[in-house]
């Protein structure tokens, strides 16, 4: 009987090895191991030090692995390593189509491993597949998914025309919206405040989002009136998306505009009532106190008589050349100084910038003078000041208050379209609902008036909110940059550090990560990402990118859930 034992023993023993060999053989060596990391797994739970394995693309072991094999051994001591970031609203894209920007530096150099792409009312359906396959061609810096979108499909199939539709018409609309959740968007985008969005009302939009349900999508909203109806352009999002049934996305939410100071938790509480109703809400935020921004000049419009008239058309225009742009930039630029300071001509852009013509888009009529923060002038006491403050202040009507600026300075100075309160962004970038993107874009055509969120919002929030203001956890706000945005966008196997997940992997220096972006000068890149990694192979490796385009198309798979259900 002891030698049955014995045998037995050796063979369970012989077995138990060979198992265990064979799982070493598939996956030690691994391709590369991280040894003593600061693990903040995106779930929200506290960190802790472990080492991190990856092969094939995938995460295949936490925990203690110093003496497993491996290609490549890196000590991370002192550094975070979390899943990567997800930028749930980017306009990359744009910038992307060049091959030379491909890579996706502005990002992948912030920790981004994938980019959310057609939000805001962006493209048709056949629009979102050409720039798709186009990016798979040739290769991008990130992983990437897509919004189709409500003001490309309008334009598509209805023009400019400022009616409702037909039901020909509609029926087309909700065949292109099919067609793109077939081919893997995450759902509607909309932009309810730019044309021809705007055209369309609430149950044009509710007719629209129902056929994202059927594939279990999203909703995402650019709101309808932000400046002067906040609370109603909100309330009118989380309604569509419920007469829909789907879930709702306000897109990079604030309080934005002078006369929306302090709303933010009217916001909040409106999300949550919504919330307790059963609807699923959430909503991203960049954390800057201002929204877009502008050279001041640029808000100008001329008569429509003027030859200067012809040349903003000109710049407008999309099948204009780059260089054809920049020259009749630069002989705008060189106008505008000269116009201002003749009375009559000064009174005639006042009178068409105010009032435009119909058709015409102008940041004065569409938000007011009441939004605007000047963040950069040369003159003193100016610089981030609130125009109507300053103007009450100086007895000078705030459209001349511009306009003697731009005589003194020049292209200098810029003012931010909505400036937005820091209490307001304190109070929602701390609801639990609130993921963190980047409103971005990459340093393309739009390059001189850019934002400094283009380049700073990950690093911002890590920096500032969590290091140096002490609002959010550190594992909070990575919870905010990728689970959170993960189950938003329904990723099976992304936004975790998680055996067998995608090995997106973003790794910084919790003591030194900082935005260093300005208004001034938006383009300076964020520091403190040592290492990211995306499908498992490095995009940016010690602080350098590698050049290499390892992002692959995210199709939705929203569509799955609802199967399995
Ligand atoms: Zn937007």
């Amino acid at each position: 009987m002891t030698f049955q034992i014995f045998i037995r023993t050796l063979i369970l023993a012989g077995l138990t090895l060979q198992t265990a060999c064979s799982i070493e053989t598939e996956q030690e060596p691994f391709d590369r191991i991280f040894l003593n990391g600061m693990v903040i797994d995106g779930s929200g739970a506290p960190s802790f030090i472990a080492d991190v394995a990856i092969h094939d693309g995938k995460i295949a072991a936490i925990g203690k692995l110093s003496d497993k094999k491996a290609n490549e051994r890196i000590d991370i001591s002192g550094l975070v390593i979390s899943p990567g970031f997800i930028d749930v609203h980017s306009h990359a894209e744009e910038a992307l189509i060049n091959p030379e920007l491909k890579i996706n530096k502005g990002f992948v150099t912030q920790g981004v491993t994938t980019s959310v792409f057609g939000i805001d009312g962006g493209y048709s359906s056949p629009d979102v597949a050409a720039i798709r396959e186009k990016l798979k061609r040739q290769g991008i810096g990130t992983n990437f998914m897509f919004f189709v979108g409500h003001n490309g499909i309008r334009e598509a199939v209805m023009g400019m025309d400022d009616r409702p539709p037909t039901n020909s018409e509609m029926n087309q609309m909700k065949d292109m919206v099919r067609q793109a959740m077939i081919q893997g968007a995450v759902g509607l985008s909309s932009g309810l405040m730019y044309l021809p969005g705007n055209y369309a009302d609430t149950s044009e939009m509710i007719e629209l989002a129902s056929v994202v349900s059927e594939f279990n999508g999203v909703y995402e909203s650019h709101v309808r009136d932000p400046a002067d109806n906040l609370l109603s352009s909100i309330d009118e999002c989380l309604n569509i998306a419920t007469e829909a049934g789907v879930a709702a996305h306000p897109a990079h939410i604030k309080a934005v505009g002078g006369k929306n100071f302090g709303v933010a938790k009217e916001i909040i509480q409106m999300v949550n009532d919504y919330q307790k109703r059963g609807l699923i809400v959430t909503a991203d935020l960049y954390p800057y106190d201002g929204a877009a921004a502008r050279n001041l000049s640029d808000l100008l419009l001329p008569p429509m008589d003027w030859p200067e008239a012809e040349k903003l058309l000109q710049i407008l225009d999309r099948s204009t050349t780059e260089t054809t742009r920049q020259r009749l930039q630069g002989e705008l630029d060189d106008f505008w100084p000269t116009a201002l300071q003749n009375a009559e001509l000064r009174q005639q852009i006042k009178t068409v910038t105010e009032n435009p013509p119909e058709g015409i888009f102008s940041w004065i009529k569409a938000v007011g003078y009441s939004s605007f923060r000047i963040v950069v002038a040369k003159s003193p006491g100016v610089e981030g000041r609130m125009v109507l403050e300053l103007a009450e202040a100086t007895g000078v009507d705030p459209f001349d208050l511009l306009a003697d600026l731009i005589v003194q300075e020049g292209k200098t100075p810029k003012l931010t379209l909505g400036a937005i309160q820091e209490s307001d962004v304190r109070e929602l970038i701390t609801q639990p609902w609130v993921m963190i993107s980047s409103d971005g874009r990459e340093a393309g055509k739009d390059g001189p008036s850019g934002h400094p969120r283009f380049r700073g919002s990950f690093p911002r929030v890590l920096g500032r909110y969590v290091r140096e203001w002490n609002i959010l956890p550190l594992e909070e706000a990575v919870r905010k940059m990728t689970s959170l945005s993960a189950s938003y966008l329904k990723l099976k196997n992304r936004g975790l550090l998680k055996q067998g997940y995608n090995a997106d992997i973003t790794i910084f220096n919790p003591e030194e990560i900082i935005d260093r972006a300005t208004w001034a000068d938006p383009w300076l890149y964020s520091q403190g990402v040592l290492h990211v990694l995306i499908n498992g192979e490095f995009a940016l490796r010690n602080g350098q990118m590698t050049g290499e385009t390892h992002g692959r198309y995210i199709h939705f798979e929203g569509i799955t859930e609802t199967t399995t259900n």
